[in-house]
């Protein structure tokens, strides 16, 4: 498990003559077991913040981010993670199962055998509920069935961090309210999933252990979700 914390972290950009803070001076801590949504307008710097994070912005960057109580190692960190981005680029021809068990053999290779990968991909078909989409061919998903196996494609090497830039757009309310619960049993499950999301229904942000709101790069509000309404 894996507990990530951050300290005034701030990101510029400069053209060598001007550099403009894109974020300034963020804290928080995101906790193993725990759902987190950063939300906030779009621009306001939310997927720049996941990146910082995830390790794939490091020029610009600057404050302390820490693992378990340690300096996080960025190149450790990057394989301990995984970032879903909002594109997923599904397979078109291939069913659920047989993507999830391609994912199986390339991430796992040859160090489970078949019968042991299939106990892994039921698993995470059960707990994405893709049950009943098991034998759909990727074109025909639904959008939220799309985004469910884009997760479920990254959870076969069991990461214990989880970063999604808005894994709800695109999807209507009912949708949406699914896939968060689903990410809520997936950090049950004893991982850290932080996930951006813009402009969210009321109903959707009350899932979420803990919400972060950015505004124009600063972080104008931290706490759970009872106490957002005000900051949106
Ligand atoms: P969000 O995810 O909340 O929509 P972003 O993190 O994508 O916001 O972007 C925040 C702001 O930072 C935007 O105004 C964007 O144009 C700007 N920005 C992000 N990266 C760069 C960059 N490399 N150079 C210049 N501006 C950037
Ligand atoms: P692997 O070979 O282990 O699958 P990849 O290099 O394909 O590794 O990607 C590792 C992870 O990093 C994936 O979750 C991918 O979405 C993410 N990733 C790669 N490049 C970027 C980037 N520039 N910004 C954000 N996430 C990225």
């Amino acid at each position: 498990p894996i507990n990530l914390s951050f300290q005034d972290l701030s990101y510029t950009v400069s053209n060598g003559k001007v550099s403009k803070f894109i974020l300034r001076s963020i804290n928080g801590e995101f906790r193993s077991g725990q759902l987190t949504a950063i939300l906030g307008p779009s621009g306001a710097g939310k997927s720049t913040l996941l990146n910082v994070l995830a390790g794939y912005r490091v020029l610009g960057a600057s404050g302390v981010i820490s693992t378990n109580g340690n300096p996080r190692d960025v190149n450790l960190f990057r394989k301990l993670s995984r970032y879903i981005m909002q594109d997923d680029l599904l397979q078109p021809l291939i069913t659920v199962q047989e993507a999830m068990l391609m994912a199986a053999d390339l991430k796992l290779g040859d160090n489970l055998d078949r019968a042991k990968k299939t106990v892994v991909v039921e698993e995470i078909i059960q707990l994405l509920r893709l049950n009943k989409a098991r034998n759909t061919v990727t074109e025909n998903l639904s959008g939220g069935e799309r985004k469910r196996l884009a997760i479920a494609l990254e959870l076969v090497n069991n990461p214990p961090v989880i970063f999604l830039d808005e894994p709800t757009t695109g999807l209507d309310d009912v949708a949406s309210s699914t896939c968060v619960s689903l990410l809520k049993r997936v950090a049950r499950g004893g991982r850290t999933v932080i996930c951006s999301v813009h402009t969210p229904s009321a109903r959707l942000f009350s899932v979420f252990d803990q919400v972060y709101v950015v505004a124009d790069g600063r972080c104008a509000y931290q706490g759970t979700s009872a106490g957002v309404v005000p900051f949106l």
